[in-house]
């Protein structure tokens, strides 16, 4: 008999949705069909059928063509290129759950190298502006049970977030906002029409790379002062009446996105974006949230936080002490300048999304990929590692776009001999301490690990 598994969570975007239903084989191998999920959750767990994924690592060979071989050899190989990196970087995460970013710590620390993730090139800039003027944010069922406004500032949700809108903030009838989308006003700012700006009922067509202008005539406004005819291609009583309405709001909700962090003064108009925000609340109640872009993207930020003290751009090169500085220690910058002399790749795929530069210099020292599936970085790397997918065949815990721990289910039994990331990285890091015969730390202390292979003999 199929069995249906209710309250499934969804390993795709920063909506993290957690009411999905899916109906999987009697034997707990197949996915049959997906319920409440928007077309690309629905996708991705379809996907985890296909009879093509990896089941073994794959090696690249001296002729360039690409090899099988077992796990030990992969553990091995990466256990001994790490220790023999000066400066490696382990980049990714956005796509796996918290116990492989928090196993994945152990390792970057014994190896002295760079962990960075996809907030690099994502919310980086949030981070740095949140650093200098806070986050003066909420949690999403905030959004839906009380903002009465709601403004998406350079994202489009109907394409990133597929059910954000009816989740979370235009549609769903919350607790104070009973009458859903008729109570809600919907400003959307973008250069272009997007299928969210459509359903807004206030659409500012600013010119393109000119948010900070049009921030600042926001809170001139807001302020009492006069602006200039045009801000930012937007007319002058668009931008006052636009105001008026966030100002008269109960609760006024503002999502942002890239629109905002990748186009000219990047973590300046997250600055100023909050600065509105904080100008706001002498009004009315108002909450700022980035609208992160993978299901636990916003999980190394918690778990590395916890673990090193920063979010991201974390360089244990020093061995002593943890340090960070975006623009010296970020991915991007680092592999620009050649710095880094070994590449980790984990739940990311840096081959299609760096710039061709960037990988052009990563490419030339090793290069090994921790992925479920093949993706470009995977057939560029020298050591491909097949992992469980996270929320599909391995459980755990993920962190949504507010901060909000959600734990995901497994809804199959995954493939026979394939570890999740957690057990991946605990044995590439025992396998490290069994090389530099040192004692490994906090592992002996995992009692409840699930995956009892101890091969250390230095573990006792
Ligand atoms: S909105 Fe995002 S989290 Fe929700 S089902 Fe779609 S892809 Fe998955």
């Amino acid at each position: 008999m199929p069995k249906l598994i209710t309250g499934v969570g969804c390993p795709y975007c920063g909506s993290s949705c957690d009411d999905l239903e899916v109906l999987v084989s009697d034997d707990e191998t197949k996915v049959l069909e997906v319920h409440n999920s928007c077309i690309i959750g629905s996708n991705l767990f379809h996907h985890a059928n296909d009879p093509t994924r990896p089941r073994l690592p794959r090696q690249r060979q001296p002729d360039g063509s690409i090899k099988e071989i077992p796990y030990e050899e992969a553990i091995d190989y990466f256990a001994k290129t790490l220790l023999a990196a000066k400066k490696p970087l382990i980049y990714g995460f956005g796509s796996t759950n918290c116990e492989g970013m928090s196993a994945i710590g152990r390792i970057a620390e014994k190896a002295g190298a760079v962990l960075d993730n996809c907030a690099t090139i994502c919310h980086g800039p949030s981070f740095l502006a949140m650093f200098d003027n806070g986050y003066p944010s909420c949690t999403l069922g905030e959004a839906k049970n009380r903002a009465d406004v709601v403004v998406f500032w350079g994202c489009n949700p109907m394409h990133a977030h597929p059910r954000h809108t009816s989740r979370y903030s235009i549609f769903p009838r919350g607790y104070f906002t009973g009458k859903g989308q008729m109570q809600r006003t919907v400003i959307s700012v973008d250069p272009r029409e997007t299928d969210t700006a459509k359903l807004a009922d206030v659409h500012l067509m600013l010119d393109q790379g000119h948010d900070y202008e049009l921030f600042d005539a926001f809170r001139t406004v807001l302020r009492g002062h006069d602006i200039p005819d045009k801000v930012a291609g937007i007319d002058k009583e668009t931008i006052i009446k636009s105001v008026d309405i966030m100002k008269k709001a109960r609760f006024c909700m503002i999502f942002f996105g890239m629109g905002c962090t990748h186009t000219d003064g990047r973590n300046h108009n997250i600055d100023a974006a909050i600065s509105m925000t904080r100008d706001l609340n002498d009004h009315t109640k108002c909450s700022i949230m980035a609208m992160r872009g993978h299901y636990n993207i916003a999980g190394p930020g918690q778990v590395w936080s916890w673990q090193f003290g920063f979010p991201y751009c974390i360089d244990l090169s020093k061995g002593t002490h943890a340090h960070m500085n975006p623009g010296e220690t970020s991915s991007i910058d680092l592999a620009m300048r050649d710095e880094v002399d070994c590449f980790v790749n984990v739940g990311a795929d840096a081959g299609a999304h760096f710039p061709i530069q960037a990988v052009q210099h990563l490419k030339k020292h090793p290069f090994i990929v921790v992925d479920p599936n093949f993706n470009m970085a995977s057939e560029i790397a020298d050591l491909h590692i097949p992992v469980r997918i996270a929320g599909v065949d391995e459980p755990g815990v993920v962190y949504r776009m507010d901060n909000v721990p959600i734990q995901f289910k497994a809804v199959l039994k995954g493939l026979p001999g394939v570890p999740s990331d957690e057990e991946l990285f605990d044995r590439v890091y025992e396998r490290m301490c069994e090389i530099t015969l040192t004692q490994p730390i906090w592992l002996a202390a995992k009692e409840n690990r699930k995956y009892p292979h101890n091969t250390n003999p230095m573990v006792s």
